[in-house]
């Protein structure tokens, strides 16, 4: 999920938000304000309704940023990157560079989230109850009850166990503790995590159909979110078993054709293009890779233009580029790589580069793994 904007950092990890909060936003701060409160509440002035509405709303997501940053601050302690904290139309999510080294690594970065979340429930409605026994009502006991309501939903309805939930987190854990195979794991929560999203939407369209309107929808379409992310983890972690113990240099096109930024377009079309066997170029100076240029990116700059335009003015910049080592482990790099550079990484050692790994290298060496992987059965 991509930050529309950033907020700022948490113990050292950027925080985002996508823009589709502010719909979430907007529609539980104007359902808490136009409909439930005045019904539980009713003969109050419009502002206190409005005010009452809009805390709320904000203090859910403070709550809903609390249970990622928590995510965030134990995946660091178990010696894992964070690379952000993205708040969106699903809630939030902490993007974490690797995987967890041992279920238990995993079983504490999964478990603290719903934990968070529930203390923070717990918190809101002991709040609540001593309000209400010193005779205090109101708006402002129905915010807080709202809030330790809505806050332990959060926690019960994340370990439920199912991918890519933090429940579905836990089970991965402890399927891999049993059987020590994380890969089987992975696809065990995946599958949990398919189940589930059917369920959601059988259930949704059955409550659309009784007439529960929008919410009966909501339940759908988080349905459809979960079984589209199932899918996407399963893949993933099949990818990553085919990938495990593969280095960068075992796939890499060694010593691939460069080009100087100085080259015009033109002149790269007229006498490199059809003598070229790859999509991309890299660019170099002396040896040190400074840009790459995709045909995609050529393509783009008019005929007319082309004389006018230097390769390293189409080129990916030299701080966009993704750049591996030759011995790297060929898991650790797919994650880094990036749109700008179309998929690809350039292999350097020494300052010089030495390779250039494409999507069709790392497709490759996938069907290549997961041959293997059906050859040899994973190790207990
Ligand atoms: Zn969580």
């Amino acid at each position: 999920m991509r930050a529309s904007f950033r907020i700022g950092r948490i113990a050292g990890v950027p925080v985002g938000v996508n823009w589709s909060v502010l719909v979430i936003f907007g529609l539980i701060a104007w359902g808490l304000a136009a409909s439930q409160f005045p019904r539980s509440y009713p003969d109050q002035p419009t502002w206190a309704y409005v005010l009452a509405g809009l805390s709320a709303a904000v203090v859910f997501f403070l709550g809903l940023l609390a249970h990622e940053v928590s995510h965030a601050v134990v995946a660091k302690r178990n010696g894992l990157e964070v690379s952000g904290i993205t708040l969106w139309l699903f809630g939030g999510v902490a993007e974490l560079r690797g995987e967890a080294r041992d279920p238990g690594a995993e079983l504490r970065i999964a478990g603290v989230g719903p934990l968070v979340s529930l203390v923070i429930g717990f918190f809101f409605g002991g709040f609540a109850v001593l309000l209400a026994l010193t005779g205090v009502g109101g708006l402002l006991l129905g915010a807080l009850a709202w809030l330790a309501g809505i806050n332990i939903l959060l926690a019960v309805f994340n370990v439920l166990p199912a991918a890519p939930l933090d429940g579905g987190r836990l089970l991965r854990a402890a399927v891999w503790k049993a059987t020590g195979d994380r890969t089987r794991a992975s696809v065990v929560a995946a599958r949990a995590g398919w189940v589930l999203g059917a369920l959601l939407i059988g259930l949704g369209l059955w409550q659309f159909v009784r007439g529960a309107g929008f919410s009966g929808l909501w339940l759908a379409l988080i349905g459809w979110f979960l079984i589209g992310a199932a899918g996407m983890e399963e893949r993933h972690a099949r990818m990553g078993s085919a990938l495990r113990g593969v280095r960068v240099a075992d796939v890499m096109t060694p010593q691939p054709q460069t080009a100087s930024g100085d080259m015009t377009v033109a002149d790269f079309v007229d006498h490199y293009l059809f003598a070229y066997r790859h999509s991309a170029l890299p660019l170099t100076d002396d040896g040190r890779p400074v840009g790459l240029v995709t045909l995609d990116r050529v393509r783009g700059i008019p005929a007319e233009a082309r004389s006018a335009t230097t390769l390293a003015e189409v080129a990916c910049r030299a701080d966009q580029l993704v750049l591996a080592d030759p011995d790297e482990q060929l898991n650790d790099l797919l994650p880094r790589l990036s749109e700008c550079a179309d998929g690809r990484a350039l292999v350097v050692a020494g300052g010089r580069l030495v390779g250039i790994v494409s999507p069709s290298d790392i497709s490759r060496a996938v069907q290549r793994g997961s041959l293997r992987d059906q050859l040899t059965p994973t190790p207990r």
